[in-house]
């Protein structure tokens, strides 16, 4: 059922393995899976990364890429065999120097088996050698790789690296990055992070970019493209580094009208959720005809389409405020969602109201009313939503209603200690929805169990009494009304998901 490649090495270890001592009996491959119940094949088990470097050669013409990922990690057993989660051709790999024999598996599995078998609580570094065209690459039926007229792009959720570098993916191995791409002179390459130096020789000019944060593997992103790329620094003193695509025709000025705003949104976004966690902030808008965003870390993906009716600084709102919502504190199982989405939306609600469209409050009463028993809207559970509704609208909308509702329950002053408090309490590792809820009773010393049930995991709506409880409108008169926010909250919706 699976494709197996042999690679010429396989015999040669083979052999090896016969060598190996009777003490070594403990050693087993780790798991091809990280353990996530929504994406068991995703990640990987028996190793941890803590840094991976990328120096990469990327042609626009013809879509090729080629490089080498060398990779520092841990071992979190004894290892005879471990996982990378890749698609591209394999040319070599070595495990701390020794060549190894590779096989690739399943979907977008490379299995490594080491020379020697690896002792638990050891560090390895991995070096594996490839080259590719990430486009005729499918996984699952899909891609994530974006070819465009004048490059490539690599930005999905919840994968996207396999089309670009070798990984554990998944949000439970955070690492720290350098992205070194050579592409030809006139192109740009972008990356996550700080760009440390660019340097041009015989046609081809080397980008260097650096991560020096914990990132997951779905936030890291790579584009080349002919951009123009502008920086600033935010009144608040983070640096901001913006880039367009250069072939954005007339969707150009409402997405410069939007992106060159970063700085001034995180600094708002920052005095309700505490410093911004990065050395720097900011997006681009490459030439794609994708509909979504993703909150790349430090680097933005949006989409050109979604400034196709003007500027829209709610879509941004959303994106950066995932930089401490999903970015900066990670989920610890893909079916912590909302701890993403819905505060990412919140935040939305929270810039209507500084804007004067609408409140938060009279955004939370508009989801309710406008949403009657027996919509299916209400069968998502936000808390848990399943694989295949992970990014449903209910996630977003009725994610944050429950959190218009916690607000409710324990005050402003208890709710926006707790923001703050979670953003520092967790940076740059994982969480749990179980987490925030734990957070939430022990900031505001209220018990809230039933508030979660009630608003996150019961597959319908919260009766009158739940939401007269909670403060939100039981009846408003007459057909619900969209607070003047709605139209640009709504647009972005579907900013996540596969784009085919
Ligand atoms: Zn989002």
């Amino acid at each position: 059922m699976h494709r197996r490649i042999i690679a010429p090495g396989a015999l040669a270890a083979a052999s090896v393995l016969l060598a190996i001592p009777a003490s070594a009996a403990s050693y087993s491959p780790g798991a091809p899976g990280i353990g996530d119940p929504y994406y068991p094949a995703y990640g990987n088990g028996g190793y941890d990364v803590s840094h991976y470097d990328l120096r990469l050669k990327y042609q626009p013409a013809t879509d090729e890429l080629e490089g080498t990922a060398t990779i520092l990690a841990r071992t979190t057993q004894d290892l005879s065999r471990f996982d990378l989660d890749f698609l591209l051709d394999v040319s070599e790999v070595r495990v701390n120097g020794a060549a190894a024999s590779f096989a690739s598996s399943g979907e977008h599995e490379l299995a490594i088996t080491p020379k020697r078998p690896l002792p638990k609580g050891t560090a390895v570094t991995v070096v594996v050698r490839y080259r590719g065209v990430p486009s005729a690459k499918q996984a699952y039926g899909f891609t994530s790789w974006h070819r465009t007229p004048d490059g490539g792009i690599g930005a999905n959720e919840p994968e996207a690296a396999w089309w670009w570098f070798p990984s554990n993916d998944h949000p439970l191995d955070k690492a720290t990055y350098d992205v070194s791409v050579l592409v030809p002179d006139g192109v740009q390459a972008l990356s996550n992070g700080v760009l440390r130096s660019t340097r041009s020789r015989l046609g081809w000019t080397r980008w260097n970019w650096r991560q020096d944060k914990p990132q997951t593997t779905y936030l890291a992103t790579l584009a080349v493209g002919r951009f123009d790329i502008t920086r600033s620094t935010s009144e608040g003193g983070i640096p901001v580094i913006n880039a367009y695509s250069r072939d954005l025709g007339e969707n150009d000025g409402a997405a410069r009208a939007s992106v060159e705003r970063t700085g001034e949104i995180v600094d708002w976004l920052s005095t309700y959720f505490g410093p911004y966690p990065f050395a720097t902030a900011g997006g681009y808008v490459p030439d794609t005809t994708t509909g979504y965003a993703l909150e790349t870390q430090t680097r933005v993906y949006y989409s050109p389409r979604q400034f196709s009716n003007g500027s829209n600084t709610s879509v941004v709102v959303h994106e950066l405020a995932h930089q401490w919502w999903g970015d900066s504190v990670s989920v610890k199982g893909w079916k912590d969602i909302w701890i993403n989405e819905g505060f990412a939306r919140y935040a939305q609600w929270l810039w209507s109201e500084h804007e004067g469209e609408g409140t938060a409050q009279q955004l939370a009463d508009y989801v309710y009313a406008s949403h009657p028993a027996g919509d299916p809207f209400w069968t998502v559970l936000p808390g848990d939503p399943g694989p295949d509704h992970q990014f449903d609208i209910a996630v977003y909308d009725r994610g944050a209603l429950a959190i218009q509702a916690l607000r409710n329950e324990i005050g402003d002053k208890a709710f926006f200690a707790l923001l703050k408090d979670w953003t520092r309490r967790y940076r740059y590792g994982n969480a749990s929805v179980a987490d925030f809820r734990r957070l939430a009773e022990k900031v505001s010393g209220k018990p809230l169990a039933a508030l979660f049930d009630t608003w996150l995991f019961q597959p319908v709506r919260p009766g009158a009494p739940a939401a007269h409880a909670a403060s939100v409108a039981v009846r408003a008169a007459g057909a619900p009304v969209p607070p003047r926010s709605w139209k640009k909250i709504a647009a972005t919706n579907g900013v996540h998901g596969h784009s085919g």
